[in-house]
């Protein structure tokens, strides 16, 4: 079957066809850097690094740009809150937007860009949208003429009868009973930055910013463009606008929106005190494959419920498929093949990639491996596996694997070597002091999941120097030490079995 995606521009699911051959170029709008990015964002994020990981497993070479806003409305008004300079001020949320996307294993964009390091660009559009009569000056601010271009509207299918020619917004975000004249530039205000440039002094409005990055980059027309349900109005239905009215081309082809995540049924807000950022999650002892597991299994244009309860399923989800990876490797099976049951391994991979091919169906592409799981696990249990079909399994899993990128044992050494999240000891129960991270106390404080426990994280490399260690022990005749290392290990999650081939062990 053939790559389809849902496109919001024609309302229904079509099959994904780049304009040049193998080759995709994609944009997708980054973060606002003036705070940090809380998990509905990062269910963009994820959705956008799966979307990614496909197009490449698919054989497509990919030119992903993706922006960092660091002018707009909120950027100034929260440097200026700080009395900081934009730049330093930025500066702090760039960093930690690029600590959060390593934990999360999302792959680098091949081209990230600021959006102050391109405001010649942005005049240079402006004065176009003048001269082409889509743009007039008022009070030293520019405003794009939205009666001007008869296609405003087409992403969200908006009546612009509405419409009061000549009426103007200043704000970078309203909704769609509001359309009229928006800001493409803006003039200086007291103590703000600005720019002296051929057009006057100011500084640019959000929208402009993407239209002028993504083209500077991707040509006047490109394949896909990406961002949260939240961005459709007006900020993309406004890219549009402003870029097929320079260049008289479409804009883009391709246009995929995430859809919200939820808090246990409800709008995550910071007044609900249901509002986390990853920090958050980490500091609760969460693990970040965990995370992004749990907000790439539901397929993107569905809601997501995010819960507690889901993150601890998510876990042992993972847990799961690592123990069958680990029982593949480190069992000893008979010698010889089934070919029935390698025939099974294929189906499954088969299976996966139809699922992602149909839109990224991530939760029927989960479904497909754990069947496989399930079966697989009933053949070795029933003694009918064979030495020979470890490399089938193992090939479906790895295929898996290099989209949803949750089986490296690496949560401990990320969150270690950024300094963050949680390695106490197994003890029971919630961390005692809680880092406050953005104005998320409220939500630490109360909100009833304190009965979460800790799983110590332990890599398989740590795992196999203990029980390296615990054999020692035994041979030494040192049983009181060999049993706590036992003991110690079953409090961070890992059962030891021991044989006479050696000493198995597997995650609880
Ligand atoms: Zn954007």
């Amino acid at each position: 079957m053939a790559l389809r995606f849902h496109n919001t521009l024609g309302g229904q699911l079509e099959e994904f066809k780049p304009l040049h051959d193998k080759q995709v170029g994609m944009y997708t709008c980054g973060p606002t850097v003036y705070d940090f990015p809380h998990i509905g964002n990062y269910r963009t994020f994820v959705f956008q690094d799966i979307l990614r990981r496909w197009l490449k497993y698919r054989g497509y070479r990919l030119r992903h740009v993706m922006n960092l806003t660091d002018v707009d409305d909120n950027t100034i008004r929260k440097s200026k809150a700080a009395g900081r300079s934009l730049r330093d001020y930025t500066a702090k949320y760039i960093e930690a937007f690029q600590v959060d996307r390593q934990l999360l294993s999302l792959e680098d964009p091949e081209i990230v860009v600021r959006a102050t390091d391109s405001i010649e660009d942005m005049v240079k559009m402006i004065q176009t949208l003048i001269e082409k009569g889509y743009a007039y000056e008022s009070e030293g601010s520019i405003y794009f003429r939205v009666g001007a271009f008869k296609h405003y509207g087409q992403l969200t299918k908006i009546d612009l009868s509405g419409i009061r020619d000549g009426a103007r917004i200043d704000s970078d975000k309203y909704d769609k009973n509001n359309a009229r004249d928006f800001a493409l530039w803006k003039a200086p205000k007291e103590g703000e930055p600005f720019w002296q440039t051929p057009i006057g002094p100011g500084r640019p409005g959000w929208h402009i910013e993407c239209s002028v990055m993504s083209m500077k980059y991707l040509g006047e027309t490109f394949d896909i463009h990406s961002g949260g349900v939240d961005l459709i109005f007006p900020h993309h239905e406004n890219e549009i606008a402003q870029s097929e009215a320079a260049t008289g081309k479409p804009f883009v082809r391709y246009w995929l929106h995430a859809e919200h995540l939820i808090v246990n049924g409800e709008k995550m807000s910071k007044s609900l005190g249901n509002f986390y950022t990853l920090r958050d999650l980490l500091a609760r002892g969460y693990k970040p494959s965990a995370i992004r597991y749990l907000l790439a299994a539901v397929p993107y244009r569905r809601h997501l419920n995010f819960t507690f309860e889901g993150l601890l399923q998510a876990q042992q989800s993972i847990e799961r498929l690592r123990n069958f990876r680990d029982r593949l490797t480190q069992a000893a099976f008979p010698a010889g093949e089934n070919a029935a049951l390698q025939a099974r391994a294929r189906t499954a991979c088969q299976e996966f990639e139809a699922a992602m091919d149909d839109n990224l169906n991530t939760a029927e592409a989960l479904g497909a491996v754990f069947a496989m799981v399930r079966d697989a696990n009933t053949a070795i249990d029933r003694g009918e596996f064979r030495a020979g079909d470890r490399a089938a399994f193992l090939d479906t899993l790895e295929r898996w694997d290099q989209v949803f990128a949750v089986l490296a044992d690496n949560d401990n050494a990320k969150l270690r070597q950024f300094g963050l999240g949680k390695e106490a000891p197994a003890t029971a129960g919630i961390p005692e002091s809680v880092p406050a991270a953005a104005g998320a106390e409220a939500a630490i404080a109360g909100n009833g999941h304190e009965g979460v426990p800790l799983t110590q994280f332990l890599t398989d490399e740590e795992i196999g120097r203990s029980i390296d260690e615990r054999n020692e022990m035994r041979r030494k005749g040192d049983y009181a030490r060999a049993d706590e290392i036992r003991q110690n290990l079953q409090k961070a999650g890992v059962i030891l079995e021991d044989s006479k081939a050696g000493t198995r062990w597997k995650r609880k």
